[in-house]
């Protein structure tokens, strides 16, 4: 197949921006400064955006350390990055699985004292000391080690004989909510609980503990969502350049009475003569089915926003393009669903969801185009 023919073989396009990921790199490591590592997470296939084209690019940026979820992403991962960048993998070390992890040169962050043990007898077993990241709780109890462990390792430092500690962490609940008090106390728990561990580099922030100020950056920061384009500031205008452009494309228009019905459930009945579009993507393509409530753009007609309506099919939505008067709208012709009028957050809020999930939740049907535009600008 031809480029051409592979794009009007596929129902919706998918664009991405390497550029303004890189931009967003840079961006997040200026605001940081340079006595603080920038690291990235890079788990969910970058959240869903492709790890094989983006990591290459944060590491041309200057990136060196890699946060994933699992080992089997941590070991695809290893065969993507440079020798010398580092990978960790957040939810650590699953029992027996151990070696594989060590002989991938992949670190665990440890969130047990059942980890720590096993992590340790492997060392042990090895005769040679492994690196690991200690995750404390310091309020969020998702994952690390409570403050009851913590103290048992204050008071039985062997337990850690084996291991080198090269980061301790903690993760904030609260980061999009500036002022919830939540943030103050997590971070004094973590000051609390990493006096007691081995004195190495700490890490606190995420994408929005990065914008919380100075105090929440420690020696390293894990941002994942703001260099994918979503908004770490959710009250405020979003910071970071976009990166996503998702177009669905139309399959057939037709005009519809007043009293008509749209879609499964006949949710939606036409309260005037409309005339509606149906487009290529649905909820198989991780168009929210809560997503009735959206607005597109026909491509060429950036200034009306368009309305999806009634009920989301697996493939397919319905938008109710009347407001564009007599306008041509041909068979394939592309929609915005996310895009320069159409921002991912307004797209994930009509879905009663966040921009982390939309993006996450985007399938495998589009044709995805990798893209990169001046990390400078424009
Ligand atoms: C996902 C994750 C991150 C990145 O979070 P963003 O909000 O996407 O920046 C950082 N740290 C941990 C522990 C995570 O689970």
């Amino acid at each position: 197949m031809t480029p051409q023919e592979r794009l009007d073989a596929a129902g919706g396009w998918l664009t991405v921006d390497l550029g303004a990921v890189a931009a967003n790199y840079r961006m997040l490591r200026q605001m940081v400064g340079p006595g603080v590592r920038t690291a990235a997470a890079v788990k969910a296939d970058c959240y869903g955006l492709g790890a094989a084209r983006v990591v290459p690019v944060l590491e041309a940026a200057g990136c060196r350390n890699f946060f994933v979820a699992t080992l089997e992403e941590g070991l695809s991962l290893r065969r993507i990055t440079g020798h010398d960048s580092a990978i960790f993998l957040l939810n650590g070390p699953m029992p027996g699985t151990e070696s594989l992890l060590q002989q991938a040169r992949l670190i665990p962050v440890v969130n047990s004292l059942e980890q720590l043990a096993a992590w340790r007898a492997l060392a042990f077993r090895l005769e040679t000391p492994l690196s690991a990241v200690l995750q404390v709780d310091s309020g969020m109890s998702r994952f690390g080690l409570s403050a009851a462990d913590v103290a048992r390792l204050a008071a039985e430092p062997e337990l850690l004989d084996g291991v080198q500690v090269v980061l301790v962490m903690s993760h904030l609940a609260c980061a999009d909510e500036p002022a919830h008090p939540a943030n103050r106390a997590q971070r004094e728990a973590f000051l609390r609980l990493r006096a007691l561990l081995p004195d190495t580099l700490g890490s606190l922030a995420a994408s929005s503990g990065i914008f919380l100020g100075a105090d929440w950056h420690f020696d390293l920061v894990r941002p994942g969502a703001a260099l994918y384009g979503i908004n770490p500031t959710p009250d405020a205008d979003n910071p970071m350049r976009p990166v996503v452009r998702l177009q669905a494309r139309v399959v057939q228009t037709r005009v519809i009475e007043p009293g008509t019905a749209v879609g499964y459930g006949a949710r939606f009945i036409a309260n005037r003569t409309s005339r509606i579009a149906t487009l290529s993507a649905g909820y198989a393509d991780g168009i929210s089915r809560h997503a009735s409530g959206a607005h597109v753009v026909l491509c060429g007609y950036e200034h009306t926003r368009l309305p999806v309506i009634g009920r989301v099919s697996m493939d397919s939505i319905a938008v109710d393009m009347t407001d564009l008067g007599d306008v041509e709208i041909a068979p394939g012709a592309p929609v915005d669903l996310i895009g320069p009028h159409t921002p991912l957050e307004a797209l994930a809020t009509a879905s009663d969801t966040i921009g982390y999930e939309v993006l996450t939740a985007l399938g495998q049907r589009y044709h995805r185009t990798y893209i990169a535009t001046d990390p400078a600008g424009g």
